[in-house]
This record gives structure tokens, C-alpha cells and sequence, in this order.
């Protein structure tokens, strides 16, 4: 079970890092820490040179939520990131890691998020990555729940492109 929380929680960092950097207003380095934080990366302490290259990852993710490409492109981002799966046990019991023991911040977000992407990928499909199709939201997510398929960052925002399909369609 901690397993599979932490393959959803590598798709689940991921969104959350591409949603916090290249949409809306993006997020300060300080909301950048906290988040890593929300997710459960040991030492959320990020330098600033850290934050550059964790925003330059985020724009690199970014493409992987829809659109052509994305096996081509996860592959791509697997093999520029330093990778060796094992397993770590910190007080959590035993679970998978991916980047190499000892690695920095960075390259621990970079080997989790790659890999949690792929895994969404290889066991939901590569269409249930997408960005929201509410408008004026720019926001990503990862659908990896079962059922039908997911147009929507938020429930909020299914909700109000429902509403203001129903007030369209009233109105015509
Ligand atoms: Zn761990
Ligand atoms: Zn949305």
C-alpha cells in the first residue's frame, strides 16, 4: 500500500509542481518548499539555484499533460534523470525510491515525478494526463482514478463549466 501511495504521490508531485510554476500567477520559492513539503520530500529546504532548476523542470513536465508525444517525452525525461530504483525504509516502512541513494533535492523531485508519470501512464493511459478544459484555467492533473475519464483540474471547476453550460444552453 505505501508502494502505490508513493507511485500516485510521484504523479501527484508533479502536478502539483507544473500547476504551482507555469500556471496562474505561478508560486513564490517559499509556496515551491512548502509544497515538497505537502508531498513528503525529506529536507524541503531549496536553494535558490534548487528553485531555478525546479521551475526549469516544471516547463519541462508541463508538455507531458496532453497532447502528442507524451511516451516519447517521459521517455526523454527518464533518461536525463539519474535513476536508481531501491528500496528505502525512514521511518515510513519499506518503499520504492528511484533516484540514487544520497541524491539532492532536486534530482529526488525529478527521478519521483519522471517516474510517477510513467507509471500513471503505463497503468491508466497516456490521454488521462490532461489540462483542464474549464475556461481561463490553465491548470494539469493526473487522472488515475477508475471510471469515466476526467476534463477538470478541480470539482470546482467541473462544476462551474457545467454551470455555464446549462446558463448557454438555457439562454439558446
Ligand atoms: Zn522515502
Ligand atoms: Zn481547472
Amino acid at each position: 500500500m505505501e508502494t502505490s501511495g508513493y507511485r500516485i504521490n510521484g504523479a501527484g508531485t508533479a502536478v502539483a509542481l507544473v500547476n504551482a510554476v507555469t500556471s496562474g500567477a505561478g508560486s513564490s520559492d517559499r509556496g515551491l518548499a512548502e509544497l515538497l513539503g505537502a508531498h513528503r520530500y525529506l529536507v524541503p529546504e531549496p536553494s535558490a539555484a534548487d528553485v531555478d532548476r525546479l521551475r526549469d523542470w516544471a516547463h519541462r513536465l508541463r508538455p507531458a499533460f496532453g497532447g502528442p508525444g507524451v511516451i516519447a517525452l517521459l521517455n526523454e525525461l527518464l533518461a536525463d534523470v539519474p535513476l536508481q530504483p531501491h528500496i528505502s525504509d525512514h521511518g515510513l516502512g519499506p518503499h520504492l525510491h528511484y533516484g540514487e541513494p544520497g541524491a539532492g533535492l532536486v534530482d529526488r523531485v525529478r527521478a519521483n515525478t519522471a517516474f510517477g508519470l510513467a507509471l500513471a501512464v503505463c497503468e491508466h493511459g497516456a490521454e488521462r494526463l490532461g489540462c483542464c478544459k474549464a475556461a481561463g484555467c490553465d491548470r494539469v492533473y493526473a487522472d488515475v482514478q477508475r471510471g469515466p475519464r476526467r476534463r477538470y483540474c478541480s470539482r470546482a471547476c467541473q462544476n462551474r463549466s457545467s454551470a455555464a453550460a446549462f446558463r448557454a444552453r438555457r439562454a439558446s
